[in-house]
């Protein structure tokens, strides 16, 4: 196993980046779970995290639609844990309209929280990732990084942006041992996908199932939802040594969604 490090992954108190979290945690890493809310809950799932690995792991609130919280995160988890070693930018919001009814306050939000705001925290964490001589950096990207879809034009741009900026970032720190790459996952059934099932069983008049598999899922050949076990899965082995060739990659987790 890799030697133990300090993991922060932004918007981890649900879905993708709690899987993430648990699995870096259980690879023996400490954890800093972050999102925009400020609950007993969030501190207390900290706690749990920890517990459950054997592992110290906090939770820092920062709002990662703006940029001076997206800098502070990384300094107060600096303060914590003296520096941090592996960034995973998650956090991300989705706003589904036309582009010529598509509310500026979404786009702006949509950009901020799902591109922008890596660049603040990678901008932030790099100098501490080359004074410590190794680093990773791992973004959630999407399929819609690779591939678009219509109404969802404000997503596709920050995901295909952040595609970009981690290819940018890869051959900027490659001399450095620090890596970065993107994931990019196909539908993944996180609480947020869990629940537009049933608005979308009432539209189409359809049963879970049938939604599942012919609506939700009809982009993914494999008929089957990513798992957040999956793309934890991923993560970890992104952090491992063996991973240490592996940048600048935008890795499709679609069940062969991109391969058409
Ligand atoms: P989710 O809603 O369960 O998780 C999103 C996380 O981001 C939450 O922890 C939320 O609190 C946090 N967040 C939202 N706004 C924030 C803000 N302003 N500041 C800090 N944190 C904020 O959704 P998810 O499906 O787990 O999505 C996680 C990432 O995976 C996103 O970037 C999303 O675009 C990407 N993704 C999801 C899917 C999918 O099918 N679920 C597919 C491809 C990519």
């Amino acid at each position: 196993m890799t030697s133990r490090k300090t993991a922060l992954i932004t918007g981890s108190n649900s879905g993708i980046g709690l899987g993430i979290a648990h699995a870096l945690a259980a690879t023996g890493h400490d954890i800093v779970i972050n999102s925009f809310t400020e609950r007993d809950e969030d501190h207390a799932l900290a706690e749990l995290l920890g517990k459950e690995h054997g592992v110290k792991s906090v939770y820092i609130k920062a709002d990662m639609s703006r940029s001076d919280e997206c800098r502070a995160l990384i300094a107060n988890a600096a303060s914590v844990f003296g520096g941090v070693d592996i960034l995973v930018n998650n956090a991300g919001i989705q706003h589904v309209a036309p582009v010529e009814e598509f509310p500026t306050e979404k786009w702006d939000a949509v950009i901020a929280i799902n591109l922008t705001s890596a660049f603040h925290t990678v901008a932030a964490a790099v100098p501490l990732m080359k004074s410590a001589g190794w680093g990773r950096i791992i973004n959630v990207a999407s399929a819609h990084g690779l591939r678009a879809s219509p109404f969802k034009s404000a997503y596709v741009a920050a995901k295909h942006g952040i595609v970009g900026f981690t290819k940018a970032v890869a051959l900027e720190l490659a001399e450095n041992k620090i890596t970065s790459n993107a994931i990019c996952p196909g539908y993944v059934l996180t609480p947020l996908v869990e629940a537009q099932i049933p608005d979308q069983m009432k539209t189409h008049d359809m049963d879970r199932e049938t939604v599942i598999r012919e609506i939700m899922l009809d982009k993914q050949p494999t008929r089957q939802f990513v798992t957040t076990e999956q793309i934890g899965a991923l993560a970890a082995f992104l952090c491992s040594e063996n991973a240490a060739q592996i940048n600048g990659a935008a890795l499709s987790v679609d069940g062969g969604w991109t391969a058409e």
